[in-house]
């Protein structure tokens, strides 16, 4: 059913194949028969389902709260977790995951012990665990065989992978100093390879190297969905897919603008995206939007970021047909007013707070579909949620998916996942038809994106 091709630029690549009597089997997929329906690849497909890592990681600032073998978070269980009684740094859920966990965390637990109470950033952790586990040479997967990406071009890149080195030579007892000979091939192999294995809410919760899905390539616009079971990697088909089609999914956030979308995949994946979706929107860009400042006008003005990823440099490329911003003077003021603005919320996503201030003067300036308003919804949600207010979240709730719309980007596993969000507020507001309308709507994106068996899914249908 699926074919695997090694490519110079990518990763590798991931095909839909003509059936033929003997399937290639890339990974843990499904037989082809029943995958494919004439030649093409049915959506809703398992491409690769149940994948479990070579390594992982819990992420830094959730150590705490997140199982490291099995990923399942303490407010699932509704209980704090165990800690590991040596380095007292990494927690399990219960003294199975411990036990299963111990082969990778002995080395490490000696490593954390010697630097207590100071633990390495996530990277330096996953780096040496994957080190390790070459040299015990388990047989699980050969990283080596991976793609390897070109040196990085930009000096601020490379000191920052010589920084992880530098870390990890400090981490590295003298017993296991001898790893770092190995270290830098393998640390660019692992930057562009390893995935962020997300939880049941989308939230980030650590990272992984998984060999199969490493061959998929990337498009801002992807034609499978990425989505995690605990630390196991599952990738369906979200379109109807004809043989000898490239299989994709997105490594980076598909609501990011190109440019920034762009500048993210060269710094930790080394290579300049070339999908359909960058061609489509080199001139035009449906995030980069903002509000015209005439009374009453509905004209949507048009941006491009100057300088990635910086999100306050901007050229306006589209002003108002009406003219409301041909006066100088009036486009000057507006101008600085619109950058203040840009720099107050893209500060405070960078630093994953919600933004502080009125968001009705910031809606005034910029749409719901602009990116960085995606994202300051998203953390006044939060807070609405976590304070009780659920009226205000559903109102935040409702603009986070906006910009699904203007992506025209339905199947996305994060549309999914905030559409059952809606319906559950709408459940508490009492909103009886709302509710059946966006949880079927969740129903539709869910079953394709993660599949009937998961536990998202299982979610939606407990509210159904
Ligand atoms: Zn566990
Ligand atoms: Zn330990
Ligand atoms: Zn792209
Ligand atoms: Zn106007």
């Amino acid at each position: 059913m699926l074919g695997v091709r090694k490519t110079v630029h990518g990763r590798g690549s991931f095909w839909v194949k003509k059936k033929t009597t003997k399937e290639t089997k890339g990974g843990d997929e499904k037989s082809g028969e029943e995958a494919l329906d004439g030649e093409r690849l049915r959506k809703g497909t398992d491409v690769i389902k149940g994948k479990r890592p070579f390594a992982h990681v819990v992420e830094k600032a959730k150590m705490e709260t997140v199982c490291q073998t099995c990923f399942v978070q303490c407010e699932q269980l509704r209980r704090p977790l165990q800690r590991c009684a040596g380095c007292k740094a990494l927690r399990y859920c219960s003294a199975a995951c411990q036990k299963a966990d111990w082969k990778d965390h002995k080395p490490e637990c000696a490593a954390l012990k010697r630097i207590s109470p100071v633990v390495p950033a996530t990277f330096v952790m996953f780096l040496a665990r994957i080190l390790r586990k070459m040299e015990r040479n388990t047989g699980e997967m050969d990283v080596l065989q991976l793609h390897m990406p070109g040196e990085p071009s930009d000096p601020q890149q490379q000191r920052g992978l010589f920084a992880i080195l530098e870390h990890l030579r400090h981490f590295l007892p003298d017993a296991e100093k001898h790893l770092l000979k190995s270290a830098y091939p393998v640390l660019r192999i692992t930057s562009a390879n390893s995935f962020g294995i997300s939880g049941v809410e989308g939230n980030n919760l650590g990272v992984g190297l998984y060999d199969t899905v490493s061959y998929i390539n990337h498009s801002c616009a992807p034609n499978c969905s990425i989505t995690f079971s605990g630390v196991y990697a599952r990738v369906r088909s979200v379109h109807d897919l004809p043989p000898n089609q490239e299989l994709t999914i997105a490594y980076i956030d598909p609501c990011d603008p190109r440019a920034k979308r762009r500048a993210h995949l060269k710094s930790q994946f080394m290579f300049d995206c070339e999908c359909s979706r960058c061609e489509r929107e080199r001139d035009d860009d449906p995030l980069l939007t903002l509000c015209c400042p005439g009374s009453g006008c509905d004209q949507i003005i048009k941006y491009q970021l100057t300088a990635p990823p910086d999100d306050t440099a901007f050229e306006v490329t589209k002003k108002c047909e009406r003219g409301h911003l041909d006066d100088p003077a009036t486009f000057d003021s507006w101008s600085r007013k619109v950058k203040r603005v840009l720099g107050i919320i893209g500060e405070a996503n960078k630093a994953r707070r919600p933004v502080q201030g009125d968001m009705a003067s910031f809606e005034r300036l910029l749409p719901p579909t602009n990116y960085l308003m995606h994202i300051a919804y998203t953390g006044v949600l939060d807070q609405a949620i976590g304070t009780g207010q659920f009226q205000e979240a559903l109102q935040w709730a409702r603009k986070v998916i906006l910009v699904y719309d203007a992506l025209n980007s339905p199947m996305d596993p994060l549309r999914g996942i905030e559409l059952l969000r809606v319906a559950k507020l709408q459940a508490l507001a009492r909103d009886g038809r709302g509710f059946l309308e966006t949880i079927q709507k969740a129903v539709d994106v869910i079953r394709l994106t993660h599949g009937e068996d998961s536990v998202v899914y299982q979610q939606v249908l407990a509210l159904h």
